[in-house]
């Protein structure tokens, strides 16, 4: 049994919509405990991509199936951060935009995606010391996770927030298109029968609704601590 002074390192499970902050207060929350951050999304992103580029049908799921299951995927650190690469190609940058992350969404919804994404996600939480996102975390990915987090946030927020991330690295933002995309997204992902985006039964829902990053990060490591 681990005492007081030595805390557990827990894994922690951080689901939610597109566009909630999950990536930033898991990474942040990451770096605050001295854990490893794994960004789950940036795995279907990179199924998207190359089932694009490969000019796959999107909805077939016997050939993005077998796509994703011949995929050398791994993610790695640089000083720009966690870095996700297929084989030699670091495909952090290309998997980042609008119709990529529609992409994702599309090839999340095929059984053969999910499973073959599985055993990654699951050998990558195992050792504890991790923060977890994606949509499925808390639900079928690590089950037993020490804590579930579910982060929310009303979606005009969610459009507004991106709009202004956009913006900020220098390109256009239509913040209702944005809109109109996050609802869709969402749709589709809380919709799918496998792995649906919902709240575990165990999961603390966090709002971040008109609160700022650090207000969020604040609450999120208090309910870490609680549970080490
Ligand atoms: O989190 P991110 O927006 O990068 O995820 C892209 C898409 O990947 C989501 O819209 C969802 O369809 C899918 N996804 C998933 N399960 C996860 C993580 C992401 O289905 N654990």
């Amino acid at each position: 049994m681990s005492s007081p002074a030595t805390p557990r390192r827990i894994a922690i499970a951080i689901d939610g919509p597109a566009s909630s902050g999950k990536g930033t207060m898991a990474r942040l929350l990451a770096q605050e405990l001295g854990y490893s951050y794994v960004d789950t999304g940036a795995l279907y992103r990179v199924v998207g991509l190359r089932a694009l580029g490969a000019g796959l049908d999107l909805g077939d799921g016997e050939s993005v199936g077998a796509l994703a299951r011949a995929l050398r995927l791994h993610f790695g650190w640089s000083e720009r951060g966690l870095r996700v690469f297929e084989g030699e190609d670091d495909l952090s940058d290309a998997i980042r935009n609008e119709r990529v992350g529609r992409a994702a969404s599309d090839v999340a919804v095929l059984p053969a995606v999910r499973a073959a994404l599985l055993g990654l996600q699951r050998a990558l939480g195992a050792a504890g010391g991790v923060v977890v996102d994606g949509r499925d975390i808390g639900t079928v990915v690590l089950p037993d996770a020490a804590l579930k987090v579910y982060l929310d946030a009303d979606p005009a927020e969610r459009a507004r927030r991106r709009a202004t991330e956009l913006r900020a690295k220098g390109q256009d933002a239509d913040e209702q298109a944005i809109f109109d995309e996050l609802v869709a997204r969402d749709a589709q992902d809380a919709g799918r029968a496998h792995a649906p985006l919902c709240q575990a039964a165990d999961a603390v829902r966090v709002d971040s609704t008109g609160r700022t990053p650090a207000a969020v990060l604040a609450e999120l490591v208090a309910l870490a601590r609680a549970r080490m």
